[in-house]
């Protein structure tokens, strides 16, 4: 039983900070890994991102490995004693159980390469890995191997899922402005209302076909006109996400819903911006078998999971720069589901988190 990390998980798990405003978080956990003198420390990477590395000194691949500083605009109902301290947010990923783990591995070092522990800022809005990646200061961490985890509710508090292939879906949010224009209530047609562009938009989007590679779309958001009587609108928002398999079937799925657009705008005028966009996770062949390797030598179930998971995860963005597996810790059959108010990380899984990461890293420079 870990603990030390188990008390600095409650500590994480008081505090929590939303995506891109991850400070103080930040500031914790350089500050603890500091005292464990790491080779170097970099701070305020692609924002708040804080990377710690641990140099061997002999030859052989840099591993990286990744936790989420981030929390969620959701207030807390769990009603532990450590519950948020921070009206209206609350770490309901279980990203505070994931920094926990990776401080388990802070002041290993390899026997061959380098270990980067990654502590990534805005995971939730998908911008953190690919701000980290943009970051100049990355380019002397570039890992050879990449590995994450995430909890999973609903699969054996411990156990372990990994697959090569597909791991996560890709996903973008798109924004869609429509504006025609008011009339008086009494006078639609002399106006233009945006109402039956969106019907048939709403139609349109729940009838995509399932094929093979899962393109899908879920209305979000809907916002038309004013709460009045008298006015016939002229002006609507909505907020779609667009989710596929991988990401060259999003690029098709989302070619062709803005050629749906454009044929059905009616005169209307459409406007789209991109927002929350997220790669699909790739895990090489090579990674998940050392994830499988240690998940068999420390003797843990193999977890029951159906790859690919179909929320994102932006660990996908390292997919295209490193050998990466993300694999799924089990956070047990009956908890909470992730982004519940009522979740919380189960401390169980820091011990078993921590050895699996301590086995692949021996794997991989071993
Ligand atoms: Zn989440
Ligand atoms: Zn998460």
């Amino acid at each position: 039983m870990h603990k030390d990390l188990i008390a600095l998980r409650h500590a994480l798990h008081r505090q929590p900070e939303p995506s891109g405003a991850e400070a103080d978080t930040a500031r914790f956990i350089a500050k603890a890994l500091r005292a464990t003198k790491p080779n170097s420390l970099v701070t305020g990477l692609g924002g708040h991102g804080v990377a710690a590395c641990y140099d061997s000194r002999m030859p052989g691949p840099t591993v990286m490995i990744r936790a989420e500083l981030d929390a969620l605009p959701i207030p807390e109902a769990s009603g532990v004693p450590y519950a948020s301290e921070r009206a209206g947010f609350g770490h309901l990923c279980g990203h505070d159980g994931h920094m926990a783990i990776l401080m388990g591995l802070s002041g290993a070092r390899p026997k061959r390469g380098r270990l980067v522990l990654l502590f990534q800022p805005a995971e939730e809005t998908g911008a953190g890995a690919r701000a980290i990646l943009a970051d100049p200061a990355f380019a002397a961490l570039r890992p050879d191997y990449a590995f994450a985890l995430h909890n999973m509710p609903g699969m054996a508090l411990g156990s372990v899922a990994v697959a090569p292939g597909p791991a996560s879906f890709a996903s973008v949010g798109w924004r869609i402005a429509v504006s025609g224009r008011e009339a008086h209530a009494a006078f639609p047609e002399t106006g233009q209302s945006p109402a039956p562009f969106l019907a048939q938009l709403t139609h349109h989007l729940a009838a995509l076909p399932k094929g093979a590679d899962q393109a899908m779309a879920t209305l979000c958001h809907l916002n038309m006109g004013a709460p009045t009587f008298g006015i016939a609108p002229g002006q609507a928002v909505a907020h779609v996400t667009l989710r596929a398999v991988s990401d060259s079937s999003l690029s098709v799925l989302e070619h062709d819903l803005q050629g749906w657009i454009a044929a059905n705008a009616q005169g209307l005028q459409i406007d789209i911006t991109r927002h929350d966009h997220f790669n699909a996770t790739l895990n090489d062949p090579d990674a998940a078998a050392y994830v499988e390797a240690a998940r068999h030598s420390l003797g843990l179930t193999q977890g029951a999971f159906t790859f690919p998971m179909r929320p994102s995860e932006d660990f996908g963005a390292f997919s295209a720069h490193a050998k990466c597996a993300l694999f799924f810790l089990g956070a047990g059959d009956d908890h909470a589901a992730l982004h519940d108010p009522a979740y919380d990380f189960p401390d169980a899984l820091i011990t078993p988190g921590v050895a699996m990461f301590q086995e692949i890293l021996s794997r991989v420079t071993g």
